[in-house]
């Protein structure tokens, strides 16, 4: 029996890579469970499209996010119980576009939580825009004629930013792409996977992903070689490009605080609501 599992259907398309995703993120949460983590303490959210489904496929606790502000629901949950380890699950669009603020902050400040993204270079649930991952020539609703933008590389984005996990992985990749997952969500600190994940309705990548993946033997030693790793176009390096310690954000702010277990009751907040009012 698979005790991750939920009553909801799945709707992806047949042989889409977010189903890699779903299998190797419960592979994790079960990974992470010899090692003393709680299911229980592992709390999730998600922004909106097809990878936001994941949301209704995991029997975790959550809370479902909008459009682009999945990382700021992350950091709000972080910030009023950081004893959970947060994961949020984005998609290109939702991270590197209408979110790209959020992420940027995130890695900035070393926000302690972990960012899966879907990174599939297309809008797939609205039929195929092109996103700020999408090759130049891209073809679709938005763009017949073919996207004129160069794509932009998330990895060097983040890295600029100053995130002290960083890691590409691959659906196909399965057990590779659990171990990242797992590597992730025990980082103290802000941790992000970007997953190559091809989506076979409007942008199928697995020829392409399946020649140029190649893994990682080790952590590169250096910032600058992080950099460069990320920067490759001859290979599609996948693994972790960066692993550093460095305190994080609710630690900085909080210190040993946990909100949530001081919260104002209820009269109190009516108390705080009504003074509000005078
Ligand atoms: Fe997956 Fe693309 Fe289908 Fe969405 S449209 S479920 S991303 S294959």
């Amino acid at each position: 029996m698979d005790d991750l599992a939920t009553y909801a259907e799945n709707t992806w398309c047949p042989g889409c890579g977010n189903f890699g995703i779903l299998n190797a993120f419960k592979k994790a949460v079960r990974r992470l469970e010899t090692d003393d983590v709680s299911r229980q303490d592992i709390v999730i959210t998600a922004g909106i499209g097809c990878h936001a489904k994941i949301f209704d496929y995991l029997r975790l606790s959550g809370f479902y996010s909008l459009h682009g502000r999945a990382l700021a629901t992350a950091q709000g949950m972080k910030l009023a119980n950081p004893r959970v380890k947060v994961v949020a699950f984005v998609g290109d669009g939702d991270a590197y576009g209408e979110g790209v603020a959020h992420l940027v902050f995130a890695a900035k400040r070393n926000a302690d939580i972990t960012v899966i993204v879907h990174n599939n270079g297309t809008y797939g649930l609205t039929t195929g825009q092109y996103t700020p991952t999408s090759v130049k020539g891209f073809r679709g609703p938005s763009t017949p004629g073919g996207s004129v933008e160069e794509p932009f590389n998330p990895l060097s984005l983040v890295l600029a930013a100053g995130a002290t996990f960083v890691a590409r992985g691959y659906p196909l990749k399965l057990d590779h792409l659990a171990d990242l997952f797992a590597r992730a969500i025990q980082h103290e600190g802000f941790s992000i996977v970007d997953v190559l994940q091809p989506c076979v309705s409007f942008n199928n990548t697995y020829e392409l992903y399946n020649r140029l993946a190649t893994e990682m033997d080790s952590v590169p030693a250096s910032w600058e070689d992080s950099m460069a790793a990320a920067r490759r176009t001859d290979r599609l390096l996948i693994g972790v490009f960066r692993d550093v310690a460095q305190k994080p954000f609710h630690e900085e702010s909080l210190g040993s605080r946990v909100p949530a277990q001081t919260r104002a009751g209820y009269s109190q907040r009516m108390k705080a609501v009504r003074r509000s009012l005078v």
